[in-house]
């Protein structure tokens, strides 16, 4: 039955959500900053590699954090459990427009039977 099935799914679903705290949402960029004098590392043109974790927020306006070197993976974790917690929401949501169909139990085409 397509409404067994949906259930089923979502429960399945449910099971794969990473029950975690461990979120962030935004995007981790790269940059590179330059020191215009006084530093010999900037002056051979190497300049200092930082990440800044990005954050939009409605209505466009973004945050900006910076990050330390040693917490880069645990914040490209934290992203990654973000998108898949919000995958799993969407497809839920997706399978709960299918299960809201008043004739999801009747879609089968052998029970042609109406009341
Ligand atoms: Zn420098």
């Amino acid at each position: 039955m397509i409404r067994d099935r949906a259930l089923h799914k979502r429960e399945k679903l449910l099971g794969k959500l990473p029950v975690t705290g461990e979120l962030l949402r935004g995007s981790l960029l790269e940059r590179t900053i330059r020191h215009r004098k006084g530093c010999p590392k900037c002056a051979r043109g190497e300049g200092h590699h930082v990440f800044v974790l990005t954050v939009t927020y409605p209505g466009g306006r973004t945050r900006q954090f910076s990050v330390r070197r040693e917490r880069v993976a645990e914040v490209r974790r934290s992203l990654a459990n973000y998108q898949k917690l919000k995958e799993a929401i969407e497809a839920i949501c997706e399978l709960n427009h299918d299960l809201l169909r008043p004739d999801a139990r009747a879609a089968k085409p052998r029970s042609r039977k109406h009341d």
